[in-house]
């Protein structure tokens, strides 16, 4: 089991005197810095010139300067940008300053991916740690301020000091981590896990197994606003029962009926077939080959990622759902795609710095727009992301896919590169 840390096991003195600086201000960097302050802690946040949080930090009342000053500042430096901008970072504005002077310094992270991946490689002679709570932003924040603070872990990938589980540790206790508890990993594990989670379950596995779901139904001749509430609509309402008192709880909520279809039906969807599925997804995480893709998928302009994306933004799912939403007032976020980007949100409203794992600054599509509560993961549409008109997308409800009754028994149903009129490019 893991080793858990809380308040009694970390000492915040050992931050007396040191310098924090917080590069980035989106979601994690202001309640990292916020929280910081608030506990006494001397932060300063690093910045690109123009970046829109520069105003946001200062009207906080924080030091704000470039990356490179804060680095040479900081004997304490955290790195909150975006994953596939922190090593042109690194490389442009922190290697050369622990190249003159790393000793005594330590680099902080709040995700493994770079460091794990060999993207990013201090020198030597500096600590390098992580503490990544585990909650957005505005939680991490919101909880501080309620006099509490949300789990987060901590790893250790370079002791340099000696003492950088400590540091961390209080590093940890600052942003009220402490309180909750902070679970001991390594830059390996969470890394991998957090790929594969999001891979597997939490966005790859949940939107594969709703939009199949949801097709099959159609296929057979179903309505899809119908389908739309059987198979996404309604997993809130357990995912839900589930966060809070596990499995059992959700089941206990639900018709007899349902939970035996659950025990039966189950296990013969996510069957022998997928678990090999997902050791192989497993496989190319721990091997690198996802990460080769990513990195290099970035490099060339994110070509396949943003045609998925639109192509995903056009499935008939999200046209159907969004009328349905529609009829719901009380889901704030069910507007089509296209006019959330067109209307962003408060704190997303210029692009973000562009580049993503490349050491040129190409201009490329505009990256995820950031923002309080958005994440890597969960990137607004871009601004760009206008589908061709008379597709689903301009609002009308065109069918993506045909809509062939139910295909017979050990037929196969049609291809998805007919589907989309296209073959999609693969990631
Ligand atoms: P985010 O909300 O997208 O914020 C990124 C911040 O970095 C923005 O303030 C952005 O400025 C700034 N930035 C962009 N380019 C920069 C550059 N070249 N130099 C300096 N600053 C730059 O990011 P995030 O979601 O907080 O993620 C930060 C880290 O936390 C990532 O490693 C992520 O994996 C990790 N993490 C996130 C969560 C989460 O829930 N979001 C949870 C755990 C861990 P602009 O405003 O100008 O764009
Ligand atoms: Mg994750």
């Amino acid at each position: 089991m893991a080793k858990i840390y809380y308040e009694n096991d970390a000492n915040i003195e050992l931050l007396r005197g040191k310098t924090i600086g917080v590069v980035g201000f989106g979601s994690q960097g202001h309640a990292h810095a916020l929280n910081l302050r608030d506990s006494g802690q001397d932060v300063m946040i690093g910045l690109y010139p123009g970046s829109k949080s520069w105003q946001q930090a200062q009207q906080a009342g924080l030091r704000v300067g470039s990356v490179e000053e804060v680095a040479k500042a900081a004997d304490i430096l955290m790195i909150l940008a975006p994953d596939q901008i922190q090593k042109q970072i690194y490389d442009e504005s922190i290697a050369p300053v622990y190249r003159e002077a790393g000793r005594g310094k330590m680099l902080m992270f709040a995700h493994g991916f770079n460091i794990h991946f060999n993207q990013i490689v201090p020198p030597g002679e500096v600590d390098v740690t992580m503490i990544a709570p585990k909650a957005p932003g505005h939680k991490v924040r919101e909880m501080y301020v309620d006099g509490a603070g949300v789990p987060a872990i901590i790893a250790v990938h370079q002791n340099a000091s000696e003492n950088a589980k400590e540091i961390a540790l209080a590093y940890g206790a600052g942003i009220g981590s402490a309180k909750a508890g902070i679970i001991e990993t390594t830059f390996e594990e969470e890394t991998e896990t957090d790929l594969f989670g999001e891979q597997v379950v939490l966005c790859g596995g949940v939107t594969a197994l709703v939009k199949t779901a949801f097709e099959t139904l159609v296929q057979a001749g179903y309505q899809p606003e119908i389908a739309y509430f059987e198979c996404m609509h309604e997993l809130k309402l357990l995912v839900d029962m589930m966060h809070e008192g596990g499995m059992a709880y959700m089941r206990y909520s639900i018709s007899d009926t349902a939970e035996y279809g659950d025990y039966t039906r189950g296990p013969k969807i996510i069957d022998d077939h997928v678990r090999q599925n997902m050791k192989s997804v497993l496989l190319n995480i721990r091997n690198g080959q996802f990460a080769r893709e990513w990195i290099m998928e970035n490099q060339a302009g994110r070509p396949s990622f943003l045609a998925l994306r639109r192509q995903n933004e056009q499935h008939m799912i999200e046209t159907v759902g969004a009328e349905l939403r529609g009829m719901m007032p009380w889901l704030k976020k069910g507007k089509p795609a296209a006019t959330q980007a067109a209307a962003p949100a408060a704190g997303s409203t210029a692009p973000a710095a562009p580049a993503a794992w490349t050491s040129t600054p190409a201009p490329q599509a505009p990256a995820s727009p950031t923002g309080f509560g958005s994440n890597t993961l969960m990137s607004p549409p871009p601004a760009d992301a206008t589908p061709p008109s008379g597709s689903p997308g301009d609002g009308s409800t065109h069918l993506h896919m045909p809509r062939t009754d139910a295909t017979p028994p050990g037929e196969t149903p049609p291809a998805d590169t007919n589907r989309w009129g296209g073959t999609p490019p693969t990631p």
